[in-house]
């Protein structure tokens, strides 16, 4: 017929497959040529055998879902992607059921190939998945102290900021500890700048172990540390800096004398900020000190 050499010459020069098989024995009707380029010309075999190698019907046609009760189409268009395993490409599948001129029920599918689309996606999914493992460990590296593995300056004044905001709203109290270890230039002249990371990485480790759970340890300077403390009172944290002050003394670093820390604690006062807070801390450390040493300090 005229209309149907008019109208298969058109769908031969669509770029994607074009197929059209009898809803009820499965036989392709008919191909055009994009179809046929890729699968070979099959007229009167079945399409689960040409494009899957299957003896039985695949169920990738979902011609259930194209047909009413009475088995006649039902006008619903069923789109979904397919990886056809056979020639290794993923498909766009655009499938519904029509009656052909001859009076047949049948199913015709538009099989357009988006492995490119799919490698392009999966590529950009896996530069997110590299992306996000990256940030994670950006956010590390810029909260963390390299060499104690405790939070850096950065964070902890973050933090100090966060909990004074919930101590504004009416939260629990709020102390600090400063502490720097005493003389350390000393050590550092004595036993060499290596063995003085290794009493910070000590020092570290103590104060990690020792604080309740709660409380943060941060690294605020070179040899300057500070704890917050969330929940404790100024006198609470007072005893806490005290068992500090004698776990510190206890510190058993071999060649190495004794190793001492001095001691600042304040409690935030409420709608105080952190600069101030903090210098508090500073001046109550730079007392203990004055004082001698070894001991705390409350400000
Ligand atoms: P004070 O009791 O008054 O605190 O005396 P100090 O010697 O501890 O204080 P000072 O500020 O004079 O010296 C601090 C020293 O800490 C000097 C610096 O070389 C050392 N320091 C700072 N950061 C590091 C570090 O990362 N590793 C080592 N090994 N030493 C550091
Ligand atoms: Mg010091
Ligand atoms: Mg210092």
């Amino acid at each position: 017929m005229m209309e149907n050499a008019l109208f298969e010459s058109h769908f031969d020069l669509i770029p994607f497959g074009i197929y059209v098989v009898d809803a009820f024995s499965y036989t392709l009707v008919y191909s055009n040529r994009a179809f046929i380029d890729r699968f070979g010309d099959h007229a009167g075999h079945t399409c689960h055998k040409v494009l899957y190698e299957s003896d039985r019907p695949c169920g990738n046609c979902r011609m259930g879902e194209l047909l009413g009760p009475d088995g006649r189409p039902n006008g619903r268009t069923v789109i979904f992607e397919h990886f056809n395993e056979v020639d290794d490409r993923w498909y766009q599948m655009q499938n519904r059921a029509m009656t052909w001129p001859d009076g047949r029920v049948v199913k015709y599918s538009i099989a357009v190939d988006i492995s490119a689309l799919k490698d392009t996606q999966n590529r950009l999914a896996e530069a997110h998945a590299e992306l996000a493992l990256k940030n994670i460990e950006l956010t590390r590296l810029s909260t963390t102290d390299m060499l104690t593995g405790l939070a850096n300056r950065q964070c902890i004044d973050g933090l100090l900021e966060a909990q004074l905001e919930a101590l504004a709203e009416g939260g629990r109290p709020l102390s600090l500890i400063m502490l720097d270890i005493d003389r350390f230039k000393a050590i550092n002249d004595h036993f060499g700048h290596l063995r003085g990371d290794a009493v910070l990485a000590a020092l570290a480790g103590l104060l990690q172990e020792r604080v309740p759970q709660g409380c943060t340890v941060g690294r605020w300077g070179g040899e300057e540390f500070l704890v917050l403390c969330p929940g404790l009172s100024l006198a609470e944290a007072f005893v806490l800096a005290e068992g500090l002050r004698e776990a510190v003394m206890g510190l058993g670093i071999s060649g190495l004398g004794g190793v001492t820390c001095s001691f600042g604690v304040v409690m935030a006062k409420p709608r105080e900020s952190g600069e101030h807070c903090m210098g508090r801390a500073d001046r109550a450390l730079y007392a203990a000190k004055d004082l001698g040493r070894n001991r705390v300090e409350t400000g």
